[in-house]
């Protein structure tokens, strides 16, 4: 913000910012400013509900407020509504191919997706046995401090350090680019040295590369210091030149143009009532070690300490180790929702409701996703390397040593067997559970339950 009431000025701009010490809250700030008695308060559409509620207020107060549509996102929220109400629950994908075809993104001249396929999902998911066959590829570092870049940085640096003295993380690490041109040039990195091998590796998880190909962008796009076309449209054009394979750019474009404008849309379709979802009954509270990293899960604790570090995770980290972990070991929605907004230096509450309650949690009841993100040992051994580190045994089932997502896995379909038992995608699973022997389905039941009361 400070950087860009700078270059502002720089521009010819009056600007009244205010730090801060002067106004604690951005309605602290609107409310002093209007000492000077616009004739209109010119917003952009804001993205979260808080703060559309708060100026509807102030219309409804008789200030004038003309609200103009927002440039972060390309689907307009009246379009989403259209595609979206009165279902019962809506698709990621059927969203994706409207966008693509409306934008005319990846598409050819005969109306048909280039390359002939909607979706190269299936040669994006590599595991580490692929990896190391093609060589264990590593990424360039992307994750380097930029203290002392600049004057402003360092004042926000000290500023952060006195007013949050005991919050997770140091603010001396602060990686993120701050202004618009340090945000173009870090979009023009990923392309150039990461997007090639992004979809290869999108969803492999390894504890010596904490970012691997990913593009880090979702901070810099979340604070408008990029737009999504123009991060859509460098992607497209690294095809066309032959710089990256058409699955790795067509998965970028995915996550741009397809999850984060429908999380988006979601949110704006659900609110109010989203952030109270609870559709399975989860009520355990998070455990003390999602702040500390202190758990002898491997996984667990090195992607805890990674955000700890950095205030980033890639996707598959949050979704399949600590969203999994949540989801199977029953935790409030609403406290894993609160631990993810503190955490990540992307957090808003816009992109967090659909990404945690959602996706992760399976809390809206399968609006958003057909079935639960659970997954057991046998996914994060075969996406991730932290097994080789780690005190339990990924092959076990149960015993001493026994993996607790394996425990928790089976636990958490016994729990929910009568729901999952009627859908198509996962009555597999709550059949095989229900085909094993009862011994040693009580035996799970009670590992999984020592395991649970432990706790804290
Ligand atoms: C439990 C959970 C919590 C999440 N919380 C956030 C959050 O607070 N803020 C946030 O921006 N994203 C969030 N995501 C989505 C996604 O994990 C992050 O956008 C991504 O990991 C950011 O890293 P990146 O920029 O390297 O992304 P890349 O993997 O390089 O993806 C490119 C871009 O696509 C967009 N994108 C991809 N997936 C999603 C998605 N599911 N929802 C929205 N945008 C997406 C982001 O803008 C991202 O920068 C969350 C996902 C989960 C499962
Ligand atoms: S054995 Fe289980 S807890 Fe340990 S790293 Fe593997 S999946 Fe995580």
């Amino acid at each position: 913000m400070r950087e860009f009431a700078k270059s502002l000025r720089e521009h010819g701009w009056e600007v009244d910012y205010r730090k801060m010490a002067d106004a604690p809250s951005w309605l602290d700030a609107l409310n002093d400013h209007l000492q000077y008695g616009p004739d209109e308060l010119l917003v952009m559409e804001p993205n979260n509900w808080s703060q559309h509620e708060k100026l509807n207020s102030m219309a409804a107060s008789g200030i004038p407020v003309r609200v103009t549509p927002t440039c972060q996102f390309v689907t307009p929220r009246e379009e989403f509504f259209r595609f979206g109400k009165g279902k019962k629950r809506l698709l990621m994908e059927a969203h994706y191919r409207q966008a693509r075809q409306k934008l005319g993104i990846l598409m050819r001249d005969d109306g048909e997706p280039e390359g002939g396929a909607w979706n190269y999902d299936a040669e994006n998911r590599k595991t580490v046995r692929d990896w190391k066959k093609d060589g264990a590829p590593q990424p360039p570092a992307a994750i380097t401090s930029r203290r002392g870049q600049s004057l402003i940085l360092a004042e926000v640096i000290s500023e952060v350090n006195r007013w949050f003295p005991d919050d997770v993380g140091r603010a001396e690490d602060c990686w993120l680019p701050t202004t618009r041109d340090g945000a173009l040039e870090a979009l023009r990195q990923f392309v150039e040295k990461r997007l090639p091998l992004f979809g290869d590796y999108q969803d492999l998880m390894l504890q010596d590369s904490q970012t691997m190909f990913h593009s880090l962008i979702a901070a810099p796009l979340n604070l408008g210091l990029l737009l999504p076309m123009e991060c859509v449209a460098a992607a497209e054009r690294a095809y066309k030149s032959g710089h990256a394979p058409l699955a790795a750019v067509e998965g970028f474009v995915r996550q741009i143009i397809g999850w984060r404008e429908f999380v988006n849309g979601v949110y704006w379709l659900k609110m109010p009532d989203y952030l109270q979802s609870n559709g399975l009954g989860a009520t355990r509270k998070l455990p003390a070690f999602f702040y500390s990293g202190e758990t002898d899960m491997n996984c667990l604790s090195c992607v805890i300490r990674e955000v700890k570090d950095t205030a980033y995770n890639h996707h598959i980290q949050r979704l399949m180790i600590l969203g999994n972990f949540l989801l199977l070991a029953g935790i409030s929605p609403q406290e894993a929702h609160d631990w993810f907004l503190e955490m990540y230096i992307d957090a808003h509450e816009w992109v967090m409701a659909a990404n945690v309650l959602g996706m992760a949690l399976h809390a809206d009841g399968g609006f958003m996703a057909t079935k639960p993100y659970a997954g057991s040992a046998a996914y994060i051994s075969k996406m991730g390397n932290y097994c080789s580190g780690c005190n339990f045994d990924p092959n076990k089932k149960s015993g001493p040593g026994a993996c607790p997502f394996n425990l928790l896995y089976w636990d958490f379909y016994d729990r929910h067997a009568d729901r999952f038992a009627s859908n198509p995608r996962t009555s597999m699973m709550v059949s095989a559970w229900r085909k094993r022997p009862e011994a040693e389905r009580e035996t799970i039941r009670r590992e999984a339950a020592k395991f649970l009361a432990g706790l804290t």
